[in-house]
């Protein structure tokens, strides 16, 4: 299987969230700034797609089933809700940087989401087809 690196972006103020000092599986995670009982702290995501290990705030001390609050690192406003999770949490959206988006759920434990193409071209672009 080919192994797809994910780079994305805040859709606000479309700053790159790939953190260069922080590598999960040799790749820069993903940064994010969340919120939990009004404590905030960094989270870090694996951007290797289908990959779910994270580096988390341990003084947040995130439990499964929690719901959390996700914000850009960089302007820090809250990350758009795109839709319901089947878990009744909520689905962040990030944006690809080759266009498209990346949606992850905001409960701990809860592996859904996606990747989302509205534009053809978008879809080219991330599979490197050019
Ligand atoms: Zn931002
Ligand atoms: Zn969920």
């Amino acid at each position: 299987m080919r192994k797809y690196v994910i780079e994305a972006r805040c859709p606000h103020c479309h700053k790159i969230l790939n953190d260069p000092d922080t590598l999960i599986k040799n790749n820069p995670a993903l940064k994010l700034l969340v919120e939990k009982n009004g404590k905030r702290g960094y989270l870090w995501l694996s951007a290797v797609y289908g990959d779910h290990e994270t580096i988390e705030p341990e003084e947040l001390n995130i439990l499964p089933g929690d719901v959390i609050k996700f914000y850009c690192p960089h302007c820090e406003k809250p990350l758009p809700i795109a839709d319901k999770c089947y878990c009744k949490g909520d689905q962040v959206r990030i944006e690809l940087k080759t266009g498209g988006d990346l949606l992850f759920c905001n409960r701990k434990g809860c592996y859904y989401g996606s990747i989302r193409f509205v534009n053809p071209d978008d879809l080219d672009n991330f599979l490197g087809i050019v």
